[in-house]
Order: C-alpha cells, then sequence, then structure tokens
C-alpha cells in the first residue's frame, strides 16, 4: 500500500516508518491523526446513542414493563450504558475508512 508523505507529499510505502525523501514519520502521525478522529467521532455518537436509547426506553419501553419508578430509573440507566457502548462500537465503524 502507498500514501503519501505529510511534509513534502511523496509517494511513500504504507510500512516504512518515515518519507525517504525528507525523513517525515508517516506512521506514527498517520495513526495518531486516525486515533484522534475516531476517539472524537465515537464519543459524539455515544452520548447521541445514550441520550436516544434513554428517551425510547423512558417513553416507550418503560412504562410498560416497569411500574415502580425506582426500578424503571435504573433499568434506564442500564439501557443508556448499553446504548452507549453501541454508539461507540458505531461510531467507530463510520470513522474507518
Ligand atoms: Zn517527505
Amino acid at each position: 500500500m502507498a500514501m503519501k508523505c505529510m511534509n513534502c507529499h511523496m509517494v511513500c510505502a504504507a510500512d516504512d516508518p518515515a518519507c525517504i525523501f525528507c525523513g517525515y514519520k508517516i506512521s506514527d502521525t498517520s495513526a495518531a491523526l486516525k486515533k484522534e478522529g475516531m476517539s472524537k467521532k465515537s464519543k459524539t455518537t455515544a452520548v447521541l446513542f445514550m441520550v436516544v436509547g434513554s428517551v425510547i426506553f423512558n417513553t416507550m419501553i418503560g412504562p410498560a414493563y416497569f411500574h415502580n419508578s425506582g426500578e424503571r430509573f435504573l433499568a434506564a440507566g442500564a439501557v443508556g450504558a448499553v446504548c452507549a457502548v453501541m454508539g461507540m462500537i458505531v461510531g467507530n465503524l463510520l470513522s474507518s475508512d
């Protein structure tokens, strides 16, 4: 796989640790940039999923199954946590190209 150097834009091999023309580190920087983008996006989707999941549970599912408000509150928290993990996974999938 070939990729461009971030510094001089020469085409280099992806497994080269540094650009053979200018010595700029290739794999380190591209991996760091990708990781940063992924975590930011997955965090956003995690929050989004958590909010949407909790709202759906509280308005549609919760009242039908949990008549005790304390139980419903705990269940909503568990549903929100599960949705957050799902959102994190979806966010990672969406951001990987
Ligand atoms: Zn270079």
